[in-house]
């Protein structure tokens, strides 16, 4: 049968690879070599499993929706991703890579971060461990995520500007790469979500897969199946939807639905559609679909959400979409915000703009009254309590 997981060359399908500097090779050769024989080292799963219960606060619950049922008509199950330690499912990739960084020796951490929510997740697991950490940043970014900036200097990393190009996500990961170039023995670079050269698709798809290895058992218990109908997440490199999915990528009877941010339009220029509008093409190191221009420069992504708003999808994304396995479902700004304020008054809970796109699909999309539907709620609101505010004026 064929699978949808990752193959032996770092594939999915067309998708993924290592398109990356020959001085570069080392580094993710390193990787390569020893992931997966670390991530099933026994210590290193009990250190792993530890750490997610009682510092991330897992597992999170699986919680059934009673007020969103019965608006939407199904029975809808929220899996509670906000609740983890820093609000949201990014921590989950951080802690198992910043364990397996230490099994390799490594004594400083690098990261790149767009609205500093990966920053953030990846400070605070350098502070738990006592590793130096330096977070790349845009300087553009840097001014308009000020609270996540102050996080993460409180956590005592180091926030380094990046200051070429237009100054936003993609200057601070060219500037992560040339930090990991120039500092190969000592230092581990944590991508943030499923992009990258192979082998982090995949490894950070492990980390997060506890996400759906939960759902299983907790579906289990409350609906006698470990398989609902449908999995939901929202998608911007796919971290969350990747560990919501990854226990179901093969079973033909769980539906996927990915859910993208369709910003002020598809097609007015200002979208971070990627299943509608992008090519294959190489970014960050990998084969994938991204948007770009006819001469293949990427294009400046938007959306409301800063999460959401990146040029392109991991690999695995990019193969679901193209084999027809996942359903792609762009929801614009204002679906996304009116839902979130529909779930914030329907269930007390408030989601985080990303999660809020999921909220809204159904607007696009009817579901049988009986069918059983799983939505990662990948974060909580609080980080964009001030973009709620502006936005509905309240
Ligand atoms: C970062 C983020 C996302 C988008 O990243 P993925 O890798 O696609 O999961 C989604 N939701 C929240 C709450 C985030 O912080």
């Amino acid at each position: 049968m064929k699978s949808y997981q990752v193959d032996n060359n770092g594939y999915y399908g067309i998708f993924g690879g290592a398109y990356i500097p020959e001085m570069l090779y080392p580094n993710t050769e390193e990787l390569r070599e020893n992931y997966l024989s670390i991530m099933e080292e026994p210590e290193f799963k009990r250190e792993f499993q530890q750490l997610l219960q009682d510092y991330v606060g897992r597992p999170t619950p699986l919680y059934f929706a009673k007020n969103l049922s019965e608006e939407y008509k199904a029975k809808i199950y929220l899996k509670r991703e906000d609740l983890c330690h820093t609000g949201a499912h990014k921590v989950n990739n951080t802690i198992g890579q910043i364990l397996l960084a230490k099994r390799l020796g490594k004594k400083r951490i690098i990261a790149e971060t767009g609205a500093g929510q990966h920053g953030v997740a990846t400070a605070t697991v350098c502070a738990l461990m006592g590793i130096e950490c330096v977070v790349y940043m845009g300087e553009i970014d840097i001014a308009r995520q000020a609270p996540n900036v102050a996080r993460m200097k409180m956590l005592g990393a180091e926030v380094k500007p990046a200051l070429s190009g237009s100054r936003t996500l993609k200057d601070a990961t060219n500037e992560a790469i040339r930090d990991w170039i120039n500092n190969p023995v000592d230092t581990h670079y944590i991508i943030g979500s499923v992009v990258g050269p192979h082998p982090y698709p995949d490894m950070v798809a492990r980390f997060q897969s506890v996400i759906s290895e939960e759902i299983q058992s907790q579906l289990l218990e409350k609906e006698g199946s470990c398989n609902p109908d449908y999995v939901i997440a929202c998608v911007g490199g796919g971290s969350n939807a990747a560990g919501a999915y990854y226990h179901y990528l093969d079973n033909p009877e769980v539906g996927i639905i990915a859910v993208e941010a369709a910003g002020k339009g598809i097609y007015t220029g200002e979208s971070a559609a990627t299943s509608a509008l992008g090519k294959v093409g190489i970014i960050h190191g990998s084969k994938t679909l991204l948007m770009q221009t006819d001469d293949g420069q990427i294009t400046e992504p938007y959306s409301i959400s800063a999460g959401l708003d990146y040029p392109g999808v991991g690999p695995m994304h990019a193969n679901l979409f193209q084999s027809g396995r996942g359903e792609f479902i762009s929801i614009t700004d204002k679906e996304a915000m009116d839902a979130g304020l529909r779930v914030s008054q329907l269930e007390g809970i408030i989601p985080a703009i990303e999660t809020s796109h999921a909220f809204a699909i159904f607007k696009h999309r009817e579901f049988n009254p009986d069918d059983i539907l799983v939505i990662n709620l990948s974060g909580r609101g609080d980080k964009d309590l001030q973009t709620y505010i502006d936005y509905f004026d309240l």
